[in-house]
């Protein structure tokens, strides 16, 4: 009996470079000059937090510098027509911008954290916030007396959000598509092999063949606001036809 279609899309740094935001990826390690082990890490914010909120305040301030493109537009059709035809559909992001949802993806995972969002670095609040981006000033938690806001992004050694979620729609996807990353940054780059495992078709979209590509996997070179929408559009009468 044939498997009732179920689609799986991860998103990387790809589809934000092309709405002009710089990622880690972009230059050995760099993200707008800083190393990760400066700005990206449990340890640096021990060690330096006012360094490590000055960076990500100017990251959140960035957001209402740029708009969605293409490629999350294209993604936001492909996912109204999945819906459509009762095809379950999951985006998992691994960038951090707020681009996917405000161009209206709804079925949308932050696994590694946003932008938009601030936890309290003791307790478990959690506060949306993108009006309050002065680098110079820590924000208080409102249910803690003393402790501090930081920015609620999974840093390096930090457990990703959401992966047991993933790894679910991931066993149950007919059609996976890795978009705009590198699949070098673990777990994501694993997914492609988990979605292959479960015998889903696989499509990838990136500038460079990824290191995790294999065989049977249907690459599509290119930048993502150029080469998403063909692809997408492409894959959609085919989804209807195995659903
Ligand atoms: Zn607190």
């Amino acid at each position: 009996m044939a498997r009732r279609a179920s689609v799986v899309v991860l998103t990387g740094a790809g589809v934000s470079a092309d709405s002009g935001l710089a990622t880690f990826r972009d230059a050995g390690g760099l993200w707008e000059g800083q190393r990760v082990e400066d700005v990206a890490t449990p340890a640096a914010w021990a060690r330096d937090p006012a360094r490590v909120w000055r960076f990500y305040q100017l990251r959140r301030a960035a957001l209402s510098t740029v708009v969605p493109n293409a490629a999350h537009d294209a993604l936001v059709a492909f996912e109204r027509h999945c819906l459509a035809h009762d095809v379950p559909f999951l985006l998992v992001t691994q960038n951090v911008d707020d681009l996917h949802e405000r161009a209206g993806s709804q079925r949308l995972r932050h696994m590694h954290g946003e932008l938009a969002w601030l936890r309290c670095e003791r307790c478990d609040a959690r506060l949306r916030d993108l009006a309050q981006v002065d680098p110079r000033r820590f924000l208080p938690c409102p249910t803690c007396a003393h402790a501090r806001l930081r920015p609620d992004i999974v840093w390096f050694g930090e457990m990703p959000y959401h992966m047991d979620e993933i790894e679910r729609a991931l066993a149950d996807c007919t059609h996976f598509l890795a978009v705009g990353t590198s699949g070098v940054v673990y777990p994501a780059a694993g997914f492609l092999q988990a979605a292959r495992a479960s015998g889903a078709r696989t499509y990838v979209q990136a500038l460079e063949r990824p290191e995790n590509l294999a065989a049977r996997d249907e690459f599509v070179a290119g930048r993502a606001a150029e080469s998403v929408p063909a692809l997408l559009a492409s894959l959609a009468p085919v989804l209807m036809r195995e659903s």
